[in-house]
């Protein structure tokens, strides 16, 4: 029996490495938050990559690495890296992967390496997840789990929430149950990336709050009931719930090839990095940045929701906001056990 939602706190004793070690992609989803023009379009070489984990590993008690890009399996040494990570100490590796997973990557690393294969899909059958994510990509993302599962790694599952397929989260459960999924995160979209090109030819992408509410904890409850842990973004707060910005308070960090360093991934369409990598060296940006931001109090919770994506904001005649925008790295979470 699935217990109730909780909401997770920020960590205040691990680090989050979201590592970008490319930003290429055999992909061209809708919805991709990749931004060349601001991320680098390089491969980082292995030695690279070996040096930037070393900058984070010991920077608190615990630290986790998430491997991303781009298609992170598209890098030719991506086992390497996940063997520096488990060297380095890092207490967990996670490769985030569109399910094509190329370079043989499930026979070139162990179940003991990698804790867990992330797979991106959008949809319960092809016809709502190939118009968003490219034709065949639902059958290779489906058979790319089967095969991890096959050989004993642990497959989690990202469906990412918009107009396009809000409708059909609710006939996710029995396929997750069915792949051997055991964990369901379920994301909502953020307005950057070819999401903010879109938006800005003024396609409606993101779902409004009643929307979102009533269809993300019925899912929850009905996956959770199957045996797997769900999480989501808790998105809306009401007026007396706190708020706090992870910038202000946690470990996070999203790295891109061109060594630009974010706390925040509502920022990172702009220049507005806390940190660069410079000669394998992490140093804090001198001018303007998003540390600046974070330590601004607006009655509409998150600054950057504000000036990037307000249209999930409502107000009341006296123009007062009637609910806060959580942080977007805020979670909540049904676990089964
Ligand atoms: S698979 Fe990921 S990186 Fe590739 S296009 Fe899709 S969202 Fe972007
Ligand atoms: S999403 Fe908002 S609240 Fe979270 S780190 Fe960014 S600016 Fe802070």
């Amino acid at each position: 029996m699935a217990s109730t939602a909780r909401t997770v706190e920020f960590s205040r004793d691990a680090t989050n490495v979201f590592f970008h070690i490319l930003t290429r992609c055999n992909l061209k989803c809708r919805h991709c938050y990749i931004n060349p023009l601001q991320h680098g379009a390089a491969d980082l070489p292995l030695a690279t990559i070996e040096a930037w984990l070393a900058l984070f590993a010991e920077r608190t008690s615990k630290a986790n690495v998430i491997f991303l890009g781009g298609e992170p399996t598209l890098h030719p040494d991506l086992a390497g890296a996940i063997r520096a990570a488990r060297r380095l100490g890092y207490a967990s590796v996670t490769v985030d992967t569109n399910g094509y997973l190329f370079h043989d990557i499930l026979n070139q690393v162990t179940p003991k390496e990698v804790d867990f294969f992330s797979f991106s899909l959008d949809g319960p059958e092809p016809a709502v997840n190939d118009p968003i994510r490219g034709k065949g990509s639902f059958a290779h993302c489906t058979a790319g789990i089967r095969a991890a599962r096959r050989r004993g790694f642990r497959a989690s599952l990202i469906y990412t929430v918009s107009s396009d397929n809000i409708e059909a989260l609710g006939r996710m459960p029995p396929l997750l149950a069915e792949l051997g999924v055991e964990r369901f995160f379920i994301q909502v979209i953020g307005i950057r990336g070819k999401s903010a090109e879109r938006a800005g030819n003024q396609e409606r992408l993101q779902v409004s709050r009643a929307d979102w509410l009533a269809a993300v904890a019925p899912v929850a409850r009905a996956v959770a009931a199957q045996g797997i842990t769900v999480t989501w973004p808790k998105v809306y707060l009401n007026i007396e719930e706190p708020f706090e910005c992870a910038g202000r308070v946690a470990e996070n960090f999203f790295i891109f090839p061109n060594g630009r360093v974010y706390r925040c991934p509502l920022c990172e369409d702009f220049p507005l990095h806390a940190f660069t990598i410079e000669e394998n060296r992490l140093t804090p940006t001198g001018r303007i940045n998003e540390t600046d931001l974070f330590s601004l109090d607006i009655p509409e919770g998150c600054v950057m929701n504000r000036l990037v994506q307000p249209a999930n904001i409502e107000y009341d005649a006296d123009g007062k906001p009637l609910h806060r925008i959580a942080c977007c790295l805020l979670k909540e979470e049904i676990s089964p056990h």
